[in-house]
């Protein structure tokens, strides 16, 4: 079998997510957006797909205003691949792959990292590989007609999963103070979550005369202890906060949430200052959890877990660039007995976590938010991760990654 085309099929969406200068999402305005689909055609008919899996829309009644000094619309990587990198991968990706075997997986990623190397191909980031990668496993598993994580060795077919609830805004009512906080992460328990994980606040004054976006860690303590209260002593809680917090704060904050009882402490520092991360796990006891956005795929998770640098590794397709990379974490975590949790949700994360076998704690459901509802994105025909009245996620069970592709929705809003 051969590729015979690399293409991407963009159509018209709804949006009501916008980015803070950072990049987190909070809820926005519903406005128009573009969503990419990639394609990898071959000569045998049988084709592979890529396409954003989580979507989010306004609840009746909630209306958040624009984020100052942010982004209206999505901008996700997705979309930034889709509107400045479309030529990329017409004239310089489609190129490489065609006449490749889409069996060839090793070979095309061993390929296309390569190229990543220097300036020249820049638009070649580990989102847009992510998408190449994930068409290619989607494919084998239509052509083999098994889901993915069978094809990686099955081990599971439900994981659990958290809420992964978003970044704290300024929205009454949303989450902008600990008491909202701890309403939602109620709610999130009643809804049938065994576990949250919050994000707490970066400093809406970006750019002002203290360290940049640095939030008030006593805020994110008040944060964490009114969600402890709320949910009890039994639901397990994990905190993913500011992520350029100096050792201090990071240590205070850290110090916290330990004695609350959290169980995983997620990126309080940059992630390329391992010096510092290596000093904040020698004075802690609650698990470190990491690297998430740190750059060099599992060579960087192999340097933290060999140097003693986090508990708990971490690794996302978006992160990484693909499920292949992915498998790779998985196989070098089980090598050196180091729990791993995947980042984000989606098909990629949870054809991994089916086939891990020291598995991940929980799957990463969201991101959550009081005025979003989380639910099936209108070019698919299900939701890929929908949760059981227990907290189980389903690993999808069609062949490939799961997507149904609602075919009429795409054509009607094709570009
Ligand atoms: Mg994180």
């Amino acid at each position: 079998m051969k590729i015979t085309d690399l293409k991407t099929i963009r159509f018209k969406s709804q949006s009501c997510i916008q980015r803070d200068p950072i990049g987190h999402a909070h809820p926005g305005p519903a406005m128009d957006t573009v969503t990419t689909m990639y394609v990898i055609e071959t000569d045998e008919g049988v084709c592979g797909y890529s396409v954003p899996d989580s979507y989010n829309v306004l609840n009746p009644g909630a209306a958040p205003q624009a984020w100052a000094g942010g982004d209206s619309g999505d901008k996700t990587a997705n979309a930034v691949a889709a509107g400045s990198g479309a030529g990329f991968v017409e004239k310089r990706l489609k190129p490489i792959l065609v006449g490749e075997d889409p069996f060839s997986r090793e070979k095309i990623f061993n390929i296309l990292y390569k190229m990543q190397r220097g300036g020249a191909n820049s638009a070649l980031t580990d989102p847009l590989l992510a998408h190449i990668d994930k068409a290619l496993w989607d494919l084998y598993g239509r052509y083999a007609n098994l889901p993915v994580y069978k094809l990686l060795g099955g081990h599971r077919d439900k994981v659990l999963c958290y809420a992964s609830i978003q970044v704290g805004d300024h929205f009454k009512g949303g989450l902008s103070d600990p008491e909202d906080y701890a309403a939602f992460a109620k709610k999130c328990v009643e809804m049938g979550y065994p576990a949250v994980k919050l994000h707490t606040w970066a400093d809406e004054n970006w750019g002002g005369n203290n360290c940049i976006g640095k939030p008030s860690v006593d805020k994110d303590i008040a944060c964490c202890k009114a969600v402890r209260e709320a949910v009890g002593p039994n639901v397990e809680l994990m905190l993913d906060c500011f992520h350029y917090y100096d050792r201090y704060d990071a240590y205070k904050l850290g110090k916290a949430i330990e004695d609350l009882g959290y169980i995983w402490y997620e990126e309080p520092m940059e992630e390329y200052n391992v010096s510092s991360y290596k000093w904040l796990k020698s004075k802690l006891n609650i698990p470190i959890i990491g690297p998430e956005v740190a750059k060099g795929k599992n060579f960087t998770r192999a340097e933290w877990i060999a140097g003693g640098v986090c508990d708990i590794a971490r690794v996302g397709a978006g992160d990484v660039g693909g499920i292949t990379p992915m498998v790779k974490t998985v196989h070098l975590c089980e090598s050196f007995g180091i729990p791993l949790e995947v980042h984000s949700g989606g098909a990629a994360s949870l054809h991994i976590m089916g086939m891990m076998t020291v598995p991940g704690r929980y799957y990463e459901r969201g991101m959550l938010h009081p005025f979003l509802n989380y639910c099936c994105p209108p070019w698919l025909n299900r939701m890929i991760d929908p949760m059981d009245e227990h907290g189980f996620v389903q690993v999808p069970q069609l062949p490939g990654l799961g997507y149904d592709i609602n075919w009429d929705y795409i054509n009607e809003n094709r570009l």
